[in-house]
């Protein structure tokens, strides 16, 4: 109740959740009450969560903050929530996202763009939450919910995690079932939580965490108790800092964070070893055209007969038409465009081809830093801290947009693991987060070494 009533004060000024399930939310409370008082109990017992619009919630709105979704709720539940019900969490409601996870800031939203609950000091100016699970970074860190479900397909967990003072960890790609999770690039997304602290993000994650029948890249490994590795010495632990991540253009402020998280782990016993992967310069453009080739796929099943949207035209074709325009936000439709181009004949082979070439020297990079025996990987999780909403340079360009994800996508386009903490705040009082990112299926070490961090 104490969660409901806060998300109904605060909700119309952060526009964070865009279903609040009021009823489900005090029905699981009960049934989680009645299960305590049998002496049962899972190990997220009565645990209020948002989840991000992405995810298919039996019954209840699932839009993936999309117009074309009107009014879908779906009979089928995502494996990932249908785990955290399974341990007891209770529903408060669905949070808002960028359309189809398409975005860095939280304004492609069909409903709307979230408002960060931090500002800065000097200015009374509204910020982004970050994206593409802004209205899960925002909820989180204004306390209304003790955690969220996010997704992370280049960067939408980490990268809000960061604008918001919250932890965010994309785990393993196959690590959780992408099953009941709207498709974007399906090669990249990865569901993870975004929690309070790293030991919440540990709790939530084993729980979210499963091999499923139902998505063949969910990978059969048991999942550790992530919760235990936290408190565990850094000692003889190989942190490596890569040389490209030292980009022209970063802010000052970004390297002395950089150099503080450097300090904390060598004095907490970790040996900090200098890194080059030399291929990290490709793995934005690279991504650019991996994730909306996937995603002009992905897509297409939006066609105003199978689900939501249907806007009446003249013939079949014409209803395509009609629903897809009236459906689509700007940047899905960028998307679409982007990856039918790059994936069309005559174009496939020197863009499309070229960048899953380009993926396969980015994983190497990681593996062979790895194979020298680097643990994990220290970097910043974005190169600036949030910024405002409509942004006129970030809106007016799209590749400036584009830019925030250029920490954050490598991870994707390797399959590793990647986790955003808090490193500290900027001159005007806003969060700044730090990624460490790990060995594919070792977790455990990112939370470990955040929480040093944290
Ligand atoms: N900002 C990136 C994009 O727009 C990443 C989004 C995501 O991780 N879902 O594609």
């Amino acid at each position: 109740d104490s969660y409901l009533a806060a998300i109904d004060a605060a909700n119309p000024a952060l526009n964070a959740y865009v279903a609040v399930t009021h009823d489900k939310a005090r029905d699981m409370a009960r049934a989680s009450d009645a299960r305590l008082a049998e002496g049962q109990g899972g190990a997220l017992e009565g645990i209020p969560l948002g989840i991000k619009d992405l995810f298919a919630t039996e019954g209840v709105h699932t839009q993936a903050c999309s117009h074309v979704l009107d009014g879908f709720k779906p009979r089928y539940e995502s494996t990932v929530s249908a785990n955290l019900w399974a341990d007891g969490a209770v529903m408060l409601g669905k949070l808002n996202m960028d359309e189809f996870a398409m975005g860095s800031s939280n304004e492609t939203s069909y409903y709307g763009p979230v408002i960060n609950p931090w500002r800065a000091e000097s200015s009374n100016r509204q910020l982004v939450p970050g994206g593409s699970s802004g209205g899960s970074a925002a909820a989180v860190s204004a306390f209304l919910c003790s955690g969220a479900t996010a997704t992370d397909t280049g960067g939408s967990i980490r990268q809000p995690a960061a604008f918001t003072g919250t932890v965010g960890i994309k785990p393993t790609y196959g690590r959780c079932s992408r099953w009941g999770i709207a498709a974007f690039a399906s090669s990249l997304d990865q569901a993870g939580p975004i929690a309070r602290d790293v030991r919440d993000a540990a709790i939530l994650l084993k729980s979210m965490a499963s091999v499923d029948k139902k998505d063949t890249t969910s990978v059969d490994r048991p999942v550790p108790d992530y919760e235990a590795a936290i408190g565990r010495s850094l000692k003889g632990m190989k942190i490596g800092i890569p040389r490209e991540y030292r980009v022209d253009g970063t802010p000052q402020e970004i390297e002395d964070l950089w150099r503080k998280g450097i300090d904390w782990l060598r004095e907490a016993g970790a040996e900090i070893v200098d890194i080059s992967l030399p291929h990290t310069k490709y793995a934005l453009p690279a991504y650019y055209i991996v994730a909306p080739a996937e995603a002009s796929s992905n897509l297409a099943r939006y066609d105003g007969v199978r689900y939501g949207l249907r806007v009446p035209g003249k013939d079949i074709v014409d209803m395509y038409e009609k629903t897809r325009a009236a459906g689509f936000g700007r940047e899905v439709k960028r998307r679409v465009m982007i990856g039918t181009y790059v994936l069309s004949a005559g174009y496939y082979d020197a863009y499309y081809l070229q960048a899953q070439k380009v993926r396969t020297l980015i994983k190497k990079d990681f593996e062979d830093v790895f194979a020298a025996g680097v643990d994990a990987i220290l970097t910043p999780a974005t190169p600036s801290a949030a910024f405002g909403i409509a942004d006129e340079e970030m809106n007016a360009d799209p590749v400036k947009m584009y830019l925030n994800d250029i920490f954050t996508v490598t991870v994707n386009m390797a399959g590793l693991p990647g986790i955003a903490v808090p490193g500290g705040l900027d001159a005007n009082g806003l969060p700044l987060g730090l990624q460490l990112i790990g060995r594919p299926f070792d977790e455990e070490t990112l939370f470990q070494t955040a929480h040093v961090i944290e």
